[in-house]
């Protein structure tokens, strides 16, 4: 089976990306600092642990392994975190991931899948986002993304690096056998706050602004299941195996939902109250990210199966009850 390098692998998106990867015929190659991941996620093929900043550590695992090509998860992904402290994100991300492409083009590997994200586009009032869109990030964890796109389209021109940017809208739900799923401590995404707040490990969910220019005052976004998410990057790879180029995606579903909608959402779906205090909004936050495109549809063949909301609050309340990991 061949071989495809996994960053990030022990973490939420990474794991389902392995678990995916190993039911369409790969062997997934997990590297992972384990700095947010886990070891007990690393399930479904064999683990490397190493930093994206040590060259020596990469080389080695290329020579291991021989992948055919590179999915590249591995990154901090905070937005509140990155205002705070902008230097954690252009180090670890941007640093890392030129290692990482250069580690890659050493070894002759020419595939490479990278997890972007709608926070590169930023704030932009009334405009369907669509992968042509004008990139303005407004907060440093999405300007540390687009840094990277900017150096795969350098790479490609020089060195004949293809690959898939995938551009994510919010990722949410959890493995339906809930083998893997969102594990962060601390927690900092919505749905897994939820729930705490519905189990009562948190007093409340703290809404972030109730202020802004939507509905119901509070922000808007595009939610995906990240099982859905993940088939479109083993559909990545084989894109990139049959030579149809570079090439990049947004993985949305086109529907916005706001924070009260997904909290209404959690209540129906839990029967549960679900405790929450109003507050200030959050640094770095746009106004409404919701995807307007549908070339992943087309181009790819991708065809979301889980990302309604019920079913993504369903898969992760599965998970949420379940035994997570210890080490
Ligand atoms: N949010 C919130 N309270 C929280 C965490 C998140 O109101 O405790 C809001 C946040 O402001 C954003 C949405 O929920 O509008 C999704 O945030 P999350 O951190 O899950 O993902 P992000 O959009 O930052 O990638």
């Amino acid at each position: 089976m061949a071989n495809v390098l996994v960053t990030g692998g022990a973490g939420y998106i990474g794991s389902h990306a392995c678990k995916a990867l190993k039911s369409a015929g790969f062997t997934p190659v997990t590297f992972d600092n384990l700095c947010t991941g886990w070891k007990d996620a690393v399930k479904f093929g064999p683990f490397e642990q190493g930093d994206l900043l040590d060259r020596a550590r990469l080389d080695g695992v290329f020579a291991k392994y021989s992948p055919v090509a590179v999915m590249h998860f591995a990154a901090l992904s905070q937005v509140g975190e990155s205002m705070q402290k902008p230097g954690k994100y252009w180090h670890n991300n941007v640093t890392g991931s030129l290692n990482l492409i250069e580690a890659t083009i050493a070894a002759g590997v020419k595939q490479f899948v990278f997890s972007s994200t709608c926070a590169t586009y930023g704030d932009q009032d009334n405009v369907v986002l669509d992968e042509n869109s004008l990139q303005h990030p407004i907060n440093a964890y999405g300007a540390s993304k687009r840094a990277i796109e900017d150096m795969l389209k350098d790479f490609q021109a020089s060195d004949g690096l293809e690959h898939v940017i995938f551009r994510y809208f919010n990722v949410a739900g959890a493995d339906p056998d809930a083998e893997v799923g969102e594990f962060h401590q601390p927690e900092t995404h919505l749905i897994p706050l939820i729930l705490d707040a519905i189990d009562e490990k948190r007093d409340a969910l703290t809404i972030f602004g109730t202020d802004y220019d939507t509905p119901d005052g509070t922000c808007i976004r595009d939610y995906v299941h990240v099982c859905d998410l993940v088939d479109a990057h083993v559909l990545g790879v084989k894109w990139l195996q049959s030579n149809k180029g570079s090439r990049i995606f947004n993985l949305g579903t086109g529907s916005g939902f706001s924070v009260r909608d997904v909290v209404n959402q959690a209540h129906h779906v839990t029967n549960k109250p679900v405790p929450i205090v109003e507050g200030d909004r959050r640094p770095g936050d746009c106004t409404k990210l919701v995807s307007g495109s549908t070339r992943a549809e087309q181009e790819l063949g991708w065809t979301p199966t889980r990302s309604n909301m019920k079913q993504m609050i369903l898969d992760a309340w599965r998970w949420h009850n379940a035994e997570k990991y210890s080490e």
